[in-house]
């Protein structure tokens, strides 16, 4: 029986992360914009509160969250402001290659000390450099065997909470002739000798977080730093992006949820020609498409999160999801604005803030473009077309989409016909 139904547990996370977000990020978000300095005490709240380092199994101090989990706690800091919210989530990103990977002897040593303590620490996810941004595979940070030590030596740039972080989650490659088949991971401190950061100073908007571009000469790392195997670095980002894109799909779903709410109070209230100006249907129907486009990348984002506590393979679905619930948030504080006239554009009001917030969500942890190649990529591999005598074959192979009619046979359709008449 499907069941849409959030479980006690979930929503008891839900619940948790909304009270939270409308105390602490709602009321300050755009002092939190403007004060150009990392939230250190909301870090601490997130932290005491058990929302941050979702997947982190309680066996290492983490709070163990499902997937699911985590997109209920990005829904509710995304509704308070993109800029905190990834703030908070890059630990998520920097932390899943780890997770993916680890030894339990690594577990142990990385993983337990980060999670454990009564201050928030902090990891970056260093995998896009100048010239390796959508195409992640042309990496050319080297990591060179030198006895029982690694030595790291390239620049990433754009690296999240990069200034802060304690350690620094880096894709290396051992030989950039090998393209993605020479890729690794590697942990990297980041207070080693040999690390330079350079702080991207200013953006157009979620300027509650921060972006940093990190170089590495020579810095000399132990043999365990390597995660995983040598070669399959490409693989671990992948992975972890199929993951974390419906972390970012659901801080999509928080701003575009939050935009039909201020959007509605201001309809509501706002009074031309003598009525509110909600009652005019140039504007319900406005609130009306915005709401379903909540209400579809919220459940799009459920989807492709409950997929991977399934152990499914999410990759599809987690693209869809994301360029949907990204676009939607897009969209959504644009018509917002457009609903608040010259309020929305006013400094004074928060949709402003939400929209230059939204923007960046269409951009990072894959462009929407590149979302949309990885899913028309799945859909094709997926998509089997057999000929036959009397006509043709359309299946779906992948477990994850049935077909509802099942395999079909038909008549030859008219543009293969022409196509094999030419032959
Ligand atoms: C604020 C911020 C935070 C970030 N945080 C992190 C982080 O923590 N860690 C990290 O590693 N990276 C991070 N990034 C980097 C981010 O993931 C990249 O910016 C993003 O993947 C795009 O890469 P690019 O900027 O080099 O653009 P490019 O790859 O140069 O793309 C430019 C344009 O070309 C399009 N394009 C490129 N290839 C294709 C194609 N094949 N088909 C169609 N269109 C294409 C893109 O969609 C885009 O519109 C962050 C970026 C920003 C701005």
């Amino acid at each position: 029986m499907v069941d849409f139904a959030l479980s006690k547990q979930e929503q008891k996370i839900f619940d948790t992360a909304m009270e939270f977000s409308k105390k602490y990020i709602v009321p300050y978000a755009r002092e939190l914009e403007e004060a150009d300095e990392f939230p250190w005490k909301l870090a601490q709240l997130a932290f005491d509160a058990g929302l941050m380092n979702s997947h982190v199994p309680t066996k290492y101090s983490g709070p163990g969250h499902s997937m699911v989990d985590e997109t209920l706690i990005g829904e509710a800091f995304g509704y308070g402001d993109g800029g905190v919210a990834t703030t908070f989530m890059a630990n998520n990103l920097a932390l899943t290659p780890l997770l993916i990977t680890a030894t339990p002897e690594q577990m142990e040593k990385y993983i337990k000390p980060f999670a454990t303590g009564k201050e928030p620490q902090f990891a970056a996810f260093c995998l896009t450099e100048r010239e390796a941004g959508s195409d992640a595979a042309a990496v050319k940070t080297l990591a060179t065997k030198d006895g029982d030590e690694w030595v790291i030596n390239g620049r990433k740039c754009f690296s999240t909470n990069g200034h802060i972080a304690k350690f620094l989650t880096v894709f290396t490659t051992v030989d950039p002739t090998k393209g993605y088949k020479g890729m690794a991971l590697h942990l990297v401190d980041k207070e080693l000798p040999g690390i330079e950061v350079t702080m991207l100073e200013d953006k157009l908007g979620q300027r509650a977080s921060f972006q940093a571009e990190i170089e590495f000469k020579d810095v000399r790392i132990p043999d365990d730093c390597l995660f995983g195997e040598v070669g399959k670095g490409f693989k671990y980002a992948m992975q972890t992006l199929d993951r974390t894109r419906a972390g970012i799909a659901a801080l999509g779903v928080g701003i575009a949820q939050r935009a039909v709410h201020e959007a509605a109070i201001f309809a509501n209230h706002r009074r031309q020609f003598g009525k509110p100006i909600g009652a005019y249907q140039g504007i319900s129907f406005m609130l009306a498409d915005m709401e379903s486009r909540a209400m579809h990348a919220r459940w799009a984002t459920r989807y492709s999160a409950w997929l991977v506590d399934q152990g499914q393979r999410n990759t599809k679905e987690s693209s869809c999801a994301k360029f949907f619930a990204t676009d939607a948030a897009m969209q959504n504080t644009l018509d917002c604005i457009q609903i608040m006239g010259g309020y929305g554009y006013a400094k004074e009001y928060p949709a402003e803030q939400m929209m230059r917030g939204a923007k960046l969500t269409q951009i990072y942890e894959g462009t929407n473009q590149i979302q949309r190649l990885v899913a028309g990529q799945a859909i094709l591999k997926e998509t089997q077309v057999t000929e036959l005598d009397t006509g043709f074959r359309l299946s779906y192979s992948g477990k994850d989409y049935p077909d509802p009619w099942g395999p079909r046979e038909g008549k030859v359709p008219d543009f293969w016909s022409k196509s094999k008449s030419k032959k």
